[in-house]
């Protein structure tokens, strides 16, 4: 059995005096694209506000602005610095955020934009996947006590070293709660272009149904396992500091998913909360190397290790896409024997009942046997049964574990937390 050991998350400065009314409200790419939904979105700020909140949002890049800005970075060079792309790709956030403090001064409220480095995100030097380690709120305070709406850059911050660093892909999830924890807010909220956490991605199970309540542990096992909805070091902040979460549409005013500590009621009728997937996987075969040797090389490289199976003298193990050039030059290094076996993605079933009702793995193998689908290992945790199953074969089980798992049954709503 493998478990997944979260990284301890840093301590950030929480507010000893923290203001009543605070409310985080943070907006993912597709809810600022374009003018219109920006104009939206300052509405949603405006009236917020009016509420009689203290608000801060926080916005991503504009639709598809960091794809883009990656892919000129690839035309104009092959092997970008990781500093000059940190540089290139933190600017989306910035369009967002003045664009949306033009259209809520048009509104006649207040508004100040701010970078991440402006806002106080400070971060370790990790370009491209840097860490949260302080947040140095005063800024927002002032702004706030001037009531102003504060839009925060997301998914970046500035580096112990004055540059400027990015928190890996959907890292606005994360500089929303790292604000949230800092500021002692009431809530945090987080928009997107669906109406909550689902019990599989919406896009491929048309049945998926939504999840009123899913506990810090299943969403870290959901986020870790491909559930793209929250960045998963945002949920290791939400659990490490106790902010509560609201996962929610932009575009319908309904409720969504609430991500906190695990209750009762969450598991009274589904132990299952739901399925996941990730398309590419990179998982390596390596003959005759040193275990100790060969971690500590990926440790340095900052490839971070999941999945590991040792037989015999042979170790297998898998490792996020993102990290696959770090892993192969450190595989090349070592001058191990090495292999990329390529082609697999993989499907987990994740659920806080699984700890205490037996039988979720024999329902999950007859699934994948019943379809003729093989996988090529298995890794678990005491939440997760996850297959290494071959890409072409990831959407068909994803659907096929859903229905046998009866998620798309409204008899297995989960209460509300
Ligand atoms: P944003 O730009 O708002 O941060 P993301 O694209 O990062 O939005 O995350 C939302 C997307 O996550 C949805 O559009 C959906 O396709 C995908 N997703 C994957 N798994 C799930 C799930 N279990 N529940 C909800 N959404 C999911
Ligand atoms: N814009 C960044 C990304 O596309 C960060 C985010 O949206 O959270 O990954
Ligand atoms: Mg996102």
């Amino acid at each position: 059995m493998t478990l997944i050991e979260y990284e301890a998350v840093p301590e950030v400065a929480v507010d000893p005096h923290p203001q009543r009314g605070t409310v985080v409200m943070k907006f993912g790419g597709t809810s600022v694209a374009g003018p219109e939904r920006l104009r939206g979105v300052a509405k949603r700020l405006v009236s917020a506000h009016e509420g009689g909140n203290r608000v801060v949002a926080v916005l991503s890049a504009m639709g598809a602005t960091t794809d883009e800005l990656l892919s000129l970075a690839h035309q104009v060079s092959a092997r970008p610095e990781p500093r000059e792309l940190d540089m290139l790709i933190s600017v989306g956030e910035r369009i967002s955020c003045a664009l949306a403090a033009m259209a809520i001064n048009d509104l006649g409220h207040r508004a100040l934009s701010l970078t991440g480095s402006q806002a106080g995100i400070v971060t370790d030097t990790k370009h491209g996947k840097a860490k949260i380690v302080d947040v140095r709120a005063r800024r927002i305070h002032e702004s706030l006590d001037r009531d102003e709406i504060v839009l925060v850059a997301g998914f970046q911050g500035v580096s112990t070293e004055q540059d400027v660093t990015t928190l890996g892909r959907g890292g606005s999830d994360t500089t929303a709660v790292a604000l949230a924890a800092a500021l002692g807010a009431d809530r945090c909220e987080i928009y997107t272009d669906v109406e909550g956490v689902f019990t599989a991605d919406p896009r491929i199970v048309p049945g998926a149904r939504k999840l009123h309540a899913v506990s810090y542990e299943e969403m870290l096992e959901m986020a870790a396992s491909g559930a793209k909805v929250l960045q998963l070091r945002c949920v290791e902040f939400a659990r490490n500091h106790g902010v509560t979460l609201h996962v929610r549409s932009t575009f319908a005013d309904v409720e969504g998913t609430w991500i906190g500590e695990e209750d009762a009621r969450m598991l009274e009728k589904a132990m299952i909360a739901g399925v996941t997937y990730e398309t590419d996987e990179a998982v390596y075969e390596v003959e005759g190397a040193d275990p100790a040797e060969l971690f500590d090389t990926l440790a340095d490289a900052g490839v971070n290790v999941d999945t590991v199976i040792q037989i015999d003298s042979a170790l297998v193990f898998s490792a996020p896409p993102e990290d696959r050039r770090d892993a192969e030059s450190a595989l090349e290094r070592l001058g191990a024997h090495w292999r990329e076996r390529a082609g697999l993605g993989k499907v987990s079933v994740v659920g806080a009942g699984m700890k205490s009702h037996p039988g979720v793995a024999a329902r999950a193998f007859t699934t994948l046997g019943e379809l003729g689908v093989q996988s090529y290992f298995v890794s678990t945790s005491p939440i997760k049964i996850a297959f290494y199953v071959e890409r072409a074969d990831v959407e068909q089980t994803v659907k096929a574990l859903h229905d046998a798992f009866d998620l798309a049954d409204a008899a297995a709503a989960r209460a509300h937390a």
